[in-house]
């Protein structure tokens, strides 16, 4: 049997919670799959910056470079005040391992009167470039007319032709899991483009042209893929009208970062949404909640976002079928619906929603 080597990484809060979910729900697939997995626990987070002064210690990367096929992470506390010496560790995660992706499906759980039509897209936000290169600066204005603040809004090729192309293959892959699970919603595989190129000519207008571009190689066009683009402001409307009708979404870092949230909110808590930050041959499985200090050490916290992580991550690893069976058994816990966290109107602990998930596998 293959062994995948997983890096854990807790962090703050709930995190503490959930992330031995994970771990739980990779130890319990089946043997049959021919996987097998060890865990290495790593620090990261607010309150390692409290007692060591850094929020993600080198060891951390370093274990996770070397020793590693993939991670999740669970979530970390912000400070909430400014504070000397600390900067998200996730964020600088996602540089030191390249992870130049972010990528969140967002499904929904039931039709409800807004949303008749199942909902089930998922957005892969750039997370390099944009506006995040953060450099900023802040001056005078002549004639001392107050202050004037500027940013560099970076748009490159390469960084938007790799996240298009991995847009791509993610909708050739949901595609095929389409066809071999008897789908019957007659979705197509389809990448909609988002950006403002009516306006930003140059920089949206490259990312559009080098995505356009980057999607039109034969692959895609044999498999199907079916290319699609949209101006991100009238996009939040039809994705909050519509959102059943879109596949796959490829966006820029600040136009991405926002669907996604947005995105998340039109099925319900937060508790249920996975993400995955992914590089070439590594992915770090992240719930897209938070700590959530007003529930932690209660054992009640929605472990769904995270056992979709770890699905999403395998997928990433090549493990289609183990995510599959992951997803499946999430499915079926929250069609049954009676072992059901609070944020769901259930009753049930952590625990008890894990245990079910993982009878279901
Ligand atoms: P949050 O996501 O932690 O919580 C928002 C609300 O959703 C809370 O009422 C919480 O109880 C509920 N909730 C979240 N996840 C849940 C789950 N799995 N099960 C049940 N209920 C859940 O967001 P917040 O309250 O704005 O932030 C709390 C802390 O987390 C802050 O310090 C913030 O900076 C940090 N944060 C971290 C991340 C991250 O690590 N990726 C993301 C968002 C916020
Ligand atoms: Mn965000």
């Amino acid at each position: 049997a293959r062994t995948l080597r997983i890096g854990l990484i807790p962090g703050d809060g709930i995190g503490r919670e959930v992330i031995p979910a994970g771990r739980r729900i990779l130890e319990a697939l089946p043997t049959s799959l021919g996987l097998k997995f060890s865990f290495v626990d790593l620090d990261a987070g607010f309150e390692t910056f409290k007692q060591t002064g850094v929020a993600l210690p080198d060891k951390t990367v370093e274990t996770l470079k070397k020793e590693c096929d993939g991670a999740l992470f669970g979530a970390v506390s912000s400070p909430t005040t400014p504070t000397k010496g600390y900067s998200s560790p996730i964020v600088a995660l996602r540089k030191r391992l390249d992870l130049y992706a972010n990528v969140r499906p967002v499904k929904s759980v039931a039709p409800t009167p807004a949303f008749p039509d199942p909902i089930d897209l998922v957005i892969v936000r750039e997370n390099t470039e944009d506006l995040y290169v953060k450099e900023e600066k802040t001056y005078d204005a002549p004639n001392g007319q107050g202050k004037i603040a500027e940013a560099i809004k970076r748009i490159s090729e390469r960084a938007s032709s790799r996240i298009a192309t991995m847009a791509g293959e993610i909708a050739i892959r949901r595609q095929k899991i389409r066809d071999t699970t008897g789908d019957t919603t007659g979705k197509k595989a389809m990448v909609t483009i988002t950006h403002k190129s009516n306006v930003l000519s140059q920089t949206d207008g490259l990312f559009r042209a080098t995505a356009r571009t980057a999607l039109e190689q034969q692959r895609f066009k044999d498999a199907g893929v079916e290319i699609d683009e949209q101006i991100v402001d009238s996009m939040v409307y039809k994705l909050f009208r519509q959102p059943a009708s879109y596949d796959v979404i490829v966006a820029p870092n600040l136009y991405g970062d926002i669907l996604s949230d947005g995105a998340a909110a039109l099925v319900g808590s937060l508790g249920l949404v996975p993400s995955a930050n992914v590089g070439d041959g590594f992915a770090i499985g992240e719930p897209c909640h938070g700590s959530a200090p007003d529930i932690q050490g209660q054992g009640i916290a929605n472990p769904i976002a995270t056992l979709r992580s770890v699905a999403l991550m395998l997928e990433f690893l090549e493990q289609e079928e183990a995510a599959a069976r992951i997803y499946a058994a999430v499915d079926g816990n929250l069609a049954e619906g009676k072992l059901l966290t609070p944020d769901m109107g259930g009753k049930a602990k952590t625990e008890e929603v894990v245990d079910d998930i993982l009878r279901r596998l």
